[in-house]
């Protein structure tokens, strides 16, 4: 029996992809194990003290990474699935590949529900939602134009985050950062007025 595989899985917190990993049960008891996404930048691990396993959680839920403490029997027998604490839905599997699979499929659907829905929410959660249009439309016509949005460190390369009444242009390569408000008439007026916009970065 000690040549029996188990399948871990999470949801990546950074890529949101379903990940996977097999170990033998002999390998899991003679030595701590990590599975870590394609992406490389999540890991679940499990470390076992010879009485108990501590595992170490990325979770795809919240983002977070949650610390769970488990029986021998958990981890190596049956099916286990461990609970994120904040939205209280399962973040992590452990059992034979086939079941771990069907729920990590679940998961990775609800998970993008959960975003679409934050997603709407965030639409609402602006200050005046005609305003933040307005701008952002704007915003659009402004980056359209040749060196329409460019940083004082001679960049042009920028990103864009939106918040609830402003949007902030930040530069890719100083991080100097310009924020628009967006919340007044005024000022939609403001941004009309531009027909370049320059992030203050530092001069090259
Ligand atoms: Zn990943
Ligand atoms: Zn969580
Ligand atoms: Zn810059």
């Amino acid at each position: 029996m000690s040549d029996e595989m188990r399948t871990f899985g999470y949801l990546c917190p950074a890529c949101k992809q379903t990940v996977m990993g097999t170990r033998s049960v002999f390998a899991l008891e003679a030595s701590n194990a990590e599975v870590e996404c394609a992406c490389g930048k999540s890991a679940l691990r499990a470390d076992f003290d010879g009485e108990r396993y501590r595992l170490a959680v990325p979770c795809g839920l919240c983002g977070e990474t949650h610390e769970a403490v488990c029986q021998p029997d958990q981890v190596l027998h049956g099916a286990t699935a461990l609970a994120c604490p904040k939205t209280r839905q399962f973040c992590c599997f452990i059992g034979p590949e086939g079941t771990v699979e069907k729920h990590l499929r679940e998961l990775a659907i609800l998970a993008e529900k959960e975003q679409q829905q934050a997603e709407q929410e965030g639409e609402e959660a602006f200050l005046d939602n005609v305003i933040m249009y307005e701008v952002l439309s704007e915003l659009k016509e402004i980056a359209a134009r040749p060196g329409g949005v460019t940083c004082a460190c001679g960049s042009s390369r920028y990103g864009v985050e939106i918040r609830r009444s402003s949007v902030d242009l930040i530069c890719r390569d100083c991080g100097a950062k310009l924020r628009i408000p967006a919340a007044t008439d005024s000022d939609l007026d403001d941004l009309c007025c531009h027909w370049k916009l320059v992030i203050p970065g530092k001069r090259a």
